[in-house]
């Protein structure tokens, strides 16, 4: 049996915007996308894009009409990677829709205080409408993630609006035989799960590196009382512009998550 926790936070889409084609079909799929009463979804839609090496770096304030129209129809999450970004994005888009609901996210190579301290504040401001993601960074570092959270929060945001996310930590020449993107470390995201009393998700598409593998990231991590998941998913996966080897096709994710996450096939 599954270990993973009630009320699940499932966050998904493409890991990149990358048209109003592209964001528009993945909302109606993510939308219909068949779950567990009582779990929460949530439309990754990123514009910004945090690059390693120089590349494609998402569309841009370009995207900011194409957030405002999926936001109609569902939560949306999406990096941030300047206080400025966190500020104009989010009053833009309640400008247009006064409803949404958007989660601002920082994820692992998106770590400094400014832009945490100015999510936190966002998030203060407006308790019914703006949540945080805050991944653990590049590499074990359990100082940097704690003390990360204590910037988010400081301004007082309901810590039940920020949640946590375990997409790995780099291999750095640490044995890794299945050539894993990213190496989970379970026990150490349940222990900050446990100190910092937030709920954690996980990410399975980060981890894995390449789709193929997503499916055994899930079964080994629904053993530990996750919240929830962050995972990729196009619905056109061979056409996308980032991350191509990871991304699973949206038509097909209800099976995987049926299968190796939510468990709807165990037989007790
Ligand atoms: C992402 O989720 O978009 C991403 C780039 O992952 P990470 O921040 O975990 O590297
Ligand atoms: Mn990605």
């Amino acid at each position: 049996m599954s270990k993973t926790a009630e009320n699940q936070i499932i966050i998904t889409g493409p890991c990149a915007v990358e048209s109003w084609k592209q964001i528009s079909e993945s909302a109606k799929l993510v939308k219909n996308l068949d779950v567990p009463l009582n779990t929460r979804k949530e439309l990754r839609a990123m514009i910004f894009k945090p690059r390693t090496t120089v590349g494609w770096d998402g569309v841009g304030q370009d995207g900011l009409p194409w957030l405002v129209a999926v936001s109609s129809a569902l939560p949306i999450a999406t990096e941030i990677l300047l206080p400025e970004q966190a500020q104009n994005l989010t009053t833009d888009i309640f400008s247009l829709n006064h409803r949404a609901e958007i989660r601002l996210w920082l994820g692992a190579r998106n770590y400094n205080h400014l832009v945490q301290e100015a999510v936190g504040q966002l998030a203060a401001n407006y308790p019914h409408r703006i949540s945080v993601l805050l991944k653990n960074p590049m590499y074990e570092d359990e100082i940097a993630w704690l003390g990360a959270v204590e910037h988010v929060l400081r301004f007082g945001m309901p810590h039940e609006n920020l949640v946590l996310c375990h997409r790995g930590h780099h291999p750095n020449g640490h044995p890794n035989p299945l050539k894993l993107r990213n190496v989970p470390n379970h026990k150490y995201a349940m222990a900050i799960k446990e100190k910092t009393g937030l709920k954690m998700l996980f990410d399975p598409s980060h981890t894995a590196g390449r789709g193929v593998l997503v499916s055994t990231m899930l079964q080994e991590a629904r053993d530990f009382p996750y919240d929830g998941l962050c995972i990729e998913a196009h619905p056109h996966p061979e056409d996308a512009k980032t991350d191509k080897d990871q991304q699973l096709s949206l038509l097909f994710l209800a099976t995987t998550l049926d299968k190796f996450w939510f468990n709807k096939h165990d037989k007790n």
